[in-house]
């Protein structure tokens, strides 16, 4: 699908969703009064905040506690710029002179805010991200409590734990909806660009993505400082909505209920975020009120403080429970508003050109007192398939992880065509044209089958979308995959994911691919239908391999030459006819006792050695 298009099949999207949205707006604006507004722009207001927080934590998948912090600091610098100077002058006597004499109208300290918390967050952003997982998980924590102690702190500016007070009331309804409309549409946009799919990618396996040559924390610091921008619109627009507010306000309570959003509704989609934003906004306003107390038919209840936030909490577990996705994992319209793909360019050439060799120089890796490899070189010629080999733990699939970015060597160097690409991180050694897949599939599961391909096919620095899709398409043909394009990667059968993978590692157009264990948990007709797609492969265009298997007749009629590892050392290398008769590899497979009683022209194949 041209790019073209694909924006505007997001656009359309974005925009169902802000019909109902611009329609709930008249409605409240000419046949309701004025309590009713007023909910309704705190809806719009929260909607804004939620969609900012699912930009980053939908897309990377990294749950952020801080992003209140943003909303408070957009408050708070707002606040400051557009207070009434003879507010400023009397309620905060001591702010420095440059900004005690501003009073600025909303559009521009609005601009001002958010471009300024916006670096704000770039900076904080890029360490935190670069963590992933839990830790930045609890780093997003402490970003909260760190940011509502400096606001308490900076009294000056924000008299400290005492209300802020004085700050015009200008959000109305209109305001915040023409904030929230182009967020929504920018969300939805950026949901499905090039750079959204890749971060969804990385969510679902970080290691896979940087495989493929996604630079996933470059990814997460984009949509970080974006998130953390229009966190930042929300904290302005509800500044001038409430017009006096206090450090509590931007804590814990306004995280859980953000966070409630955004789970219930679905982290993933723009329309979670908004049927989230809907679901708590009603849920809350109903729980306010049991809480205080009501009137049943006479008789009065009795005060329940807390009944919100259990409330909330209760609706996260029934959620998590029945739908751990969330309400919608799809967004709205996605299925119809989205074309067929496209057909593939039956047969375009793949071939892949030759620059030099891969070499591992003797390279060395210890994992905490143990020995993994040592003195390890190996060089793999363009076009040329070499089989690596050798019992369970001798360090196959650790020289595989150093010479895709994934570890890096104690001593000893990695070259890709003649660059030292010993340091290099993942996404750049994929770039540099190195494909691999993993002995446990990482597949991106809850990706479709093309987008598996697809998104690693728009890494390529010369790929443009369509390109991407019409090679996405050629490859799951090659692969026999066509018919399952549209399913689920996590859904398909063994063989089908591990030839999924070869081809997702395919579509980054690499001139070395590294396969570990490719046909483990594939049966003898399985195994030699990849034998000859491999065989296949190589002939048409080529590709250099490197091919860890325990399926030694598959290593021995595929391979060119066969580098043999154990405990970390390479005890043998040569033709495979050479290597079968290796008295010490044969030693390595079945033991020395009884390799002294079997003649070393035994050939392993017939040992049917399955180390
Ligand atoms: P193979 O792929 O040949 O079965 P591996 O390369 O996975 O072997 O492992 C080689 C040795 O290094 C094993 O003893 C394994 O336990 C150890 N090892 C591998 N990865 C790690 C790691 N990340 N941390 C610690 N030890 C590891
Ligand atoms: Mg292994």
């Amino acid at each position: 699908m041209p790019s073209a298009q694909r924006t505007g099949v997001s656009l359309v999207g974005g925009l169902i969703l802000c019909l109902p949205l611009i329609a709930l707006a008249l409605l409240f604006e000419f046949l309701t009064g004025a309590a009713l507004q007023r909910t309704y722009t705190l809806f719009l207001i929260n909607l804004i905040a939620v969609i900012g927080l699912g930009i980053f934590s939908g897309n990377s998948g990294i749950l952020s506690f801080g992003h209140v912090a943003f909303i408070g600091l957009g408050a708070y610098v707002s606040g400051i710029l557009t207070l009434p100077l003879a507010t400023k002058a009397s309620a905060l006597p001591h702010l420095p002179a440059m900004l005690a004499g501003i009073e600025w109208g909303l559009p521009a300290a609005l601009l001002a805010t958010v471009i300024s918390v916006g670096i704000f967050g770039a900076l904080i952003g890029a360490p935190i991200v670069r963590m992933g997982g839990a830790a930045a998980v609890i780093a997003t924590l402490g970003l909260l409590l760190i940011v509502h102690g400096i606001i308490i702190g900076a009294s000056d500016f924000t008299r400290g734990s005492n209300a802020f007070l004085g700050v015009a009331k200008k959000t109305d309804i209109w305001v915040a909806l023409a904030i929230a409309v182009p967020i929504i549409l920018l969300a939805r946009w950026y949901r499905d660009s090039r750079r959204g799919a890749q971060l969804r990618a990385s969510r679902e396996d970080e290691l896979a993505a940087r495989a493929i040559g996604i630079d996933v924390v470059k990814m997460r610091i984009g949509a970080w400082t974006i998130s953390a921008m229009i966190c930042a619109a929300a904290g302005a627009l509800l500044a001038h909505f409430l017009g006096a507010f206090s450090p509590s306000k931007f804590y814990f309570d306004d995280t859980l209920t953000l966070l409630t959003m955004l789970i219930v509704g679905g982290m993933t989609t723009v329309s979670g975020a908004l049927c989230g934003a809907v679901l708590v906004t009603l849920t809350v306003e109903i729980l306010r009120r049991v809480e205080g107390g009501v009137d049943l038919f006479g008789w009065q209840t009795p005060e329940m403080f807390g009944m919100t936030q259990a409330g909330l909490c209760l609706m996260i577990l029934l959620v998590m429970y029945r739908r751990p996705a969330g309400l919608f994992a799809r967004e709205i319209g996605e299925r119809w508003l989205r074309p067929a793909p496209a057909v593939p360019h039956a047969g375009s050439d793949l071939s892949v050109a030759a620059a030099g060799e891969l070499t591992i120089e003797a390279a060395t890796k210890d994992f905490s007192g143990l020995r993994a490899l040592e003195n390890v070189s190996v060089t793999v010629r363009p076009g040329e398939i070499v089989g690596l080999i050798g019992p369970n733990g001798s360090g196959k699939t650790t020289l595989l992880n150093l010479v895709s970015g994934v570890l890096s060597p104690n001593a000893g160097r990695i070259l890709i065509d003649g660059a030292d690409a010993t340091r290099w991180p993942a996404h750049k050694v994929a770039q540099a044209g190195v494909g691999r897949t993993f002995q446990n599939i990482r597949l991106f599961g809850h990706l479709s089958v093309l987008e598996n391909v697809e998104i690693a096919a728009t890494t390529r620095a010369d790929g443009s979308a369509e390109s991407a899709r019409a090679l996405a398409c050629q490859l799951l043909a090659e692969f026999g995959l066509e018919g399952s394009a549209g399913r689920l990667a996590g859904e398909l059968d063994y063989g089908a994911q591990r030839r999924l993978e070869i081809a997702r590692a395919l579509a980054l157009r690499p001139r070395y691919l590294l396969l570990d264990e490719p046909a483990a948990g594939m049966n003898p007709t399985e195994s030699n239908q990849l034998l000859a797609e491999l065989a296949e492969l190589r002939r048409r265009t080529g590709i250099a391999l490197l091919v860890i298997d325990h399926d030694m007749s598959l290593i021995m009629r595929l391979c060119d030459r066969i580098v043999v590892l154990n405990r970390g050392q390479v005890i043998a290398q040569g033709k495979p006819a050479e290597i079968q008769r290796d008295p010490a590899v044969i030693e390595a497979y079945i033991g020395r006792k009884r390799a002294a009683r079997v003649p070393t022209a035994t050939s392993l194949q017939m040992q049917g050695a399955t180390p």
